[in-house]
């Protein structure tokens, strides 16, 4: 059986900087490393960070990206924070706030 948490739910989808390429980050390339948990007074909080990086077809431009997540209470996705190098587009603004779910 899965464990229940946050989980990406669609492709990410974000452009190189240099000269605007559209990527699309397979969602199975995207690992969660990191899992950490805190008590709040609704119960525990747990923050997600989905990570990779790859490498732009066209200029060989390396690019990193980071999605942490946060669950609270449990079940609910609270907040969404992206972090970037080497593109330049924020992903929130390609919907990645719709494409993390608890489950
Ligand atoms: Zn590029």
């Amino acid at each position: 059986m899965d464990e229940t948490g946050l989980i990406l739910t669609s492709d990410i989808v974000i452009q190189c900087e240099s000269y605007k390429e559209i990527i699309f980050i397979d969602k199975d390339d995207v690992v969660e490393f990191d899992k950490h948990s805190g008590e709040r007074p609704m119960g525990a909080e747990i923050t997600y960070t989905f990570f990779g990086d790859k490498q732009c077809d066209k200029c060989e431009n390396e690019i990193e990206y980071k999605i942490i997540a946060s669950e609270y209470p449990v079940g609910a996705v609270e907040h969404i924070y992206t972090e970037c190098k080497g593109w330049s587009q924020d992903i929130e603004k390609n919907g990645v706030e719709d494409r993390i779910i608890a489950k």
